[in-house]
């Protein structure tokens, strides 16, 4: 029996109204232009809370309907039915609706990392420093959907190691067939059989990760990956089903991943989005030689600017964002569960209180004191470009963890970045903090002063899970906060 949290009838009643016409205008989208399209959604979803996020969101919206005219029709609906009218319609109403009776910010997403095995040995990925013999319990992970979407989320990121050697991946894929999901993928599996899966599923959105062309791929993956990648790439175009790229950013590769020339050869390839994530010094053996120095991640953010402005693709970057989702998403917008179950703030935070296998989500939400810390210090600073609690407010990553208790969910790597690793940490913070607080006095300040004012109130009402006292995890009892659930069969 699933628990399912219902909006009053009058909502439910709208919103069926608000997917219809949606529904229909996506229908259309064919033929309309960007420009009306863009019109249509600011006068059916109003203007986003952050300015940054207005103009990502539009672009969002061009590159899906660019990719709904693309692909076979399977993923065609799955697009519009699961990411934008289950996820952004109906479940932000419902995520709202709870929201405001827990009194904090539901997920919009979760990151869930059901295996670390991978066949692959690159260089700097974390994944290899897990253990390899557990994976996710298949029930558990049913579950953890089940119990998310009943909660307005229906958005899931699904990593790893390599996810597809998950055994039943594409049995938990058939099932939550209204949910939608983002694989991070070295592409080994994308053969012909294996995209013929997905092209049957429709609701999987496959990103392959990329560091650069052959030479680049080829390097940090093996030998002849990068042609593996080709062919993984041309069966998607066949079968027409969507993707992305990712792209991990070193201090090596960060001039190449952020050139018109390798988003032209990926645009070209039929990626439709593509994610940048920055080489983090995390786990047991952290090589800061690969991490961008700060000179290079404020070019970069200048380059993205460049770049998301020229070229017909969507584009993302998880640390110089944070003007688009207002600063760190940790705890907050997103978590991450990896494969012992363990819940983390996010995925290179590997630190949990927490469990799947003893807590339902929404009561993990509710009662993790390392989760209610490290929202309540959110935002960590009044500048959105230094977000990280990892590489730009480290003292705040310290305190949550010390004053919490949490325990590092990576062998013995990750209390490295708050002890013997933590100076490093506080002067490249410093010398980032220099940089980016220039670009957001010329840039932003002015524009975000109201915007960071009310986040600073929202925030004040936020329970701090006990850091404010000396109180010790194990003494402290849960908050129960009571949101009436209704039964529902399932
Ligand atoms: S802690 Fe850093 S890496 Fe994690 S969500 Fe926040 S900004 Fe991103």
């Amino acid at each position: 029996m699933a628990i399912s949290y219902q909006l009053p009838r009058a909502q439910r009643i709208e919103m069926q109204m608000k997917r219809v016409a949606l529904k229909g205008a996506f229908g259309a989208s064919g033929i309309i232009s960007d420009n009306a399209l863009i019109s249509f959604l600011r006068s059916a979803l109003g203007l986003h809370r952050y300015p940054e996020g207005q103009v990502f969101l539009e672009k969002g919206a061009v590159a899906l309907k660019r990719a709904v005219a693309e692909s076979n029709a399977k993923c065609r609906n799955k697009l519009v039915d699961n990411l934008f009218l289950n996820e952004c319609v109906t479940g932000q109403k419902v995520r709202s609706h709870i929201s405001r009776q827990i009194g904090f910010e539901l997920p919009v997403l979760l990151v869930i990392s059901p295996t670390m095995r991978c066949p692959l040995r690159c260089y700097g990925c974390y994944s290899a420093q897990y253990a390899k013999d557990s994976d996710l319990d298949y029930v558990v992970f049913d579950q953890l959907i089940t119990e998310a979407k009943s909660l307005g989320i229906y958005f899931f990121v699904i990593s790893g190691g390599e996810p597809f050697t998950y055994p039943q991946i594409h049995e938990l894929f058939r099932k939550h067939y209204d949910a939608w999901f983002m694989v991070y993928t070295s592409g080994i599996t994308l053969n012909q059989e294996g995209v013929r899966k997905l092209a049957a599923l429709g609701n999987v959105f496959p990103c392959i990760s990329v560091e650069g062309f052959r030479r680049e791929v080829d390097e940090r993956r093996g030998k002849g990956h990068f042609e593996r990648v080709m062919q993984a790439f041309g069966n998607l175009r066949r079968m027409k089903v969507p993707f992305g790229f990712s792209a991990t950013v070193t201090a090596k590769n960060s001039d190449l991943v952020m050139s018109d020339e390798f988003i032209e050869y990926y645009s070209e390839q039929g990626a439709r989005v593509g994610w940048y994530f920055q080489y983090m010094p995390i786990g047991r053996e952290p090589n800061f030689d690969l991490l961008p120095t700060p000179e290079q991640r404020i070019e970069r953010y200048h380059r993205l600017c460049g770049l998301r402005a020229k070229h017909k693709i969507l584009l993302s970057d998880f640390w110089n964002d944070g003007p688009i989702v207002g600063g760190c998403i940790a705890a907050r917008r997103y978590l991450h569960v990896n494969h012992a179950g363990r819940v983390e703030p996010c995925v290179f935070c590997q630190f949990s209180i927490d469990s799947v296998y003893e807590k339902g989500l929404l009561e993990i939400l509710k009662t993790s004191p390392l989760f209610a810390a490290v929202r309540k210090k959110q935002p960590y600073n009044d500048n959105y470009l230094r977000p990280c609690m990892i590489l730009d407010n480290p003292h705040v990553l310290k305190e949550v963890v010390e004053k919490t208790g949490a325990c590092e969910t990576c062998g013995q790597g990750a209390k490295r970045l708050v002890n013997d690793l933590y100076s490093r940490l506080e002067s490249y913070s410093r010398r980032y903090g220099e940089l980016a607080d220039c670009v957001w006095r010329e840039k932003f300040e002015k524009e975000y002063k109201e915007t960071l004012k009310i986040e600073h109130e929202i925030r004040e009402k936020y329970d701090d899970g006990g850091i404010g006292e000396e109180t010790a995890v194990k003494d402290k009892q849960p908050k129960n906060t009571v949101i009436s659930p209704v039964k529902a069969e399932g």
